[in-house]
């Protein structure tokens, strides 16, 4: 196994569409990486330029710290997981891992070493002499990683492997993909639209964006200090709420404006994000993670609370989401549509429900199952403070 370096890659196809933009990305040996982002960004590219499938306009590609810009793609010594397993449905499991090395002429002796460590190593040892139709799906997803992994490859590289699987069988391969990679201990890019599978899987994970790095980082690093409010909306489902505020102080200390509503802020806050001080005033962009709200009656009395009117509730047994409108946003501006809109957000419903009420904003909130909130109902939402996330208006940055 080996290293994967980007340098300063781009590439513009010929018709002029700049589908990747300076992409700089280190994979180091053994590590998993994700490239994930919306539809179009680049990501597929990118991968096509490391196994060689597609010119690189500008920068380097180098695997195991040879530059392999101009090495062919069958040279590079690299092996492509795809959507379909395409296993040869007549040859048992045995054949079908040990196919390619039988077309490359090794020695049997050799061919027959490879393959039966192979087979031990993703548990398929009492398998080998199945055909795949006799096999469960995750036992041919890791039938179609050891025919790959046999070749002893330098890097392997997956385009959405899961894509065209039901949503059950998908979390069981996701699993299935992170412990065979983990134990093999592969170099590997995995690319992906799906953040969930992204933070699962991922050692690291690059989001991407019109063909631009936004923010690479451990799963965790992004979910709690997303560098923008692309990443910040892209990471986390429900998405991370993005509404326009106003941080005064006050008698009661700092307090928040959103909407028509006040909120006393946790001094914690400012704490972690000391940055916040210089933009007191004047409206910023403000990230409130669904789980970092909570049912009020269920949590101590005194923190920041907001007045909510609820418009749904879904109930799904560990947890309820909760959808809910505060009052007449009077400082949203264009601007913040627009970043909101950017970032596939739309946390601002300028007319309101009904479309007579006039303008209000609407969130969603992760509450415990023990909620008794109901429709309809006005409730009282805690939020946590403490865990807010700041953006500039202009820039869409993170304030830290
Ligand atoms: P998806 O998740 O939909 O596969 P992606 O992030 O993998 O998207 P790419 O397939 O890499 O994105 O495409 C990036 C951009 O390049 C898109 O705007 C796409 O339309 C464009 N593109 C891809 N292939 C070509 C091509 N052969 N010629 C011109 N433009 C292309």
């Amino acid at each position: 196994m080996a290293e994967v370096r980007l340098d300063e890659v781009s590439k513009v196809y010929a018709d002029g569409t700049r589908a990747v933009d300076g992409l700089s990305l280190d994979i180091a040996d053994g590590e998993l990486l994700v490239l994930v982002g919306p539809s179009g960004c680049g990501k597929t590219t990118a991968l096509r330029m490391v196994a060689g499938l597609e010119d690189i306009s500008a920068g380097l590609v180098s695997i195991g710290g040879r530059v392999v810009n101009r090495v062919p793609a069958r040279d590079r010594d690299i092996a492509m997981v795809f959507q379909s397993y395409a296993l040869y449905p007549h040859l048992d499991v045995y054949d079908n891992i040990g196919f390619g090395l039988k077309l490359r002429r090794l020695p049997g002796a050799e061919i027959e070493r490879r393959v039966t460590a192979t087979g031990a190593a993703l548990g398929l040892k009492d398998h080998l002499r199945r055909r795949p139709r006799a096999l469960s799906g995750g036992q041919r997803q890791r039938v179609a990683m050891g025919r790959a992994i046999v070749r002893e490859p330098q890097a392997f590289l997956m385009d959405e492997p899961l894509s065209n699987l039901d949503a059950k069988l998908r979390v069981q391969m996701r699993g299935e993909i992170a412990r065979t990679t983990r134990r093999l201990g592969v170099t590997t890019i995995y690319v992906t639209h799906d953040q969930t599978e992204a933070m699962t899987l991922g050692d690291r994970v690059a989001v991407m964006k019109k063909g631009v790095l936004e923010q690479v980082a451990a799963p965790q690093e992004l979910y709690d200090r997303p560098v923008n409010m692309f990443v910040a909306g892209f990471i986390g489902s429900p998405a991370m709420n993005l509404v326009a505020g106003v941080f005064t102080t006050s008698a009661e200390g700092v307090v928040l404006r959103i909407a028509d509503q006040h909120l006393r802020v946790d001094p914690a806050l400012l704490r972690a994000r000391p940055g916040v001080r210089a933009y007191f005033d004047r409206p910023v962009a403000v990230g409130i993670r669904p789980e970092d709200m909570q049912d009020a009656s269920l949590v101590p009395a005194g923190g920041a609370v907001l007045h909510a009117a609820v418009d749904l509730v879904e109930a799904l047994g560990s947890e309820l989401l909760v959808h809910f409108r505060i009052g007449a946003p009077g400082v949203i501006t264009d601007d913040t549509r627009e970043l909101a809109r950017d970032a596939g957000l739309d946390p601002v419903d300028p007319i309101g429900p009904g479309g007579s009420s006039g303008p209000t904003t609407e969130l969603v909130a992760k509450f415990s199952p023990r909620s008794r909130i109901r429709r309809d109902e006005l409730a009282e939402v805690a939020v946590d403070t403490a865990r807010l996330h700041v953006f500039d208006l202009d820039t869409g940055r993170s304030i830290q």
